[in-house]
């Protein structure tokens, strides 16, 4: 089905890219529609976005580097999430 998402989707390999707006329109809102009728994927992407202002507000006494995925295992290893 095209422009529709599964959840593997929107969790995971969408998630981060939606996060920084880095998406393409045409799957942002794929994204959008789909969080609308999946509570699950809507927490999946509030928790992201949480974690994601935690880490800025948060003092980097080394920031790894700006990639997402970094930023989570950066919170990981200190235990934030
Ligand atoms: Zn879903």
């Amino acid at each position: 089905m095209p422009g529709e998402l599964s959840c593997g989707d929107v969790a995971g390999d969408l998630l981060s890219d939606y996060h920084d707006g880095a998406l393409p329109t045409e799957k942002k809102d794929a994204v959008e529609e789909h969080i609308q009728i999946c509570r699950p994927c809507m927490n999946a992407v509030r928790g992201y976005c949480a974690a994601a202002r935690l880490a800025k507000a948060a003092m980097w006494t080394e920031p790894p580097d700006h990639s997402e995925k970094s930023l989570i295992e950066y919170l990981r290893r200190h235990g934030a999430i």
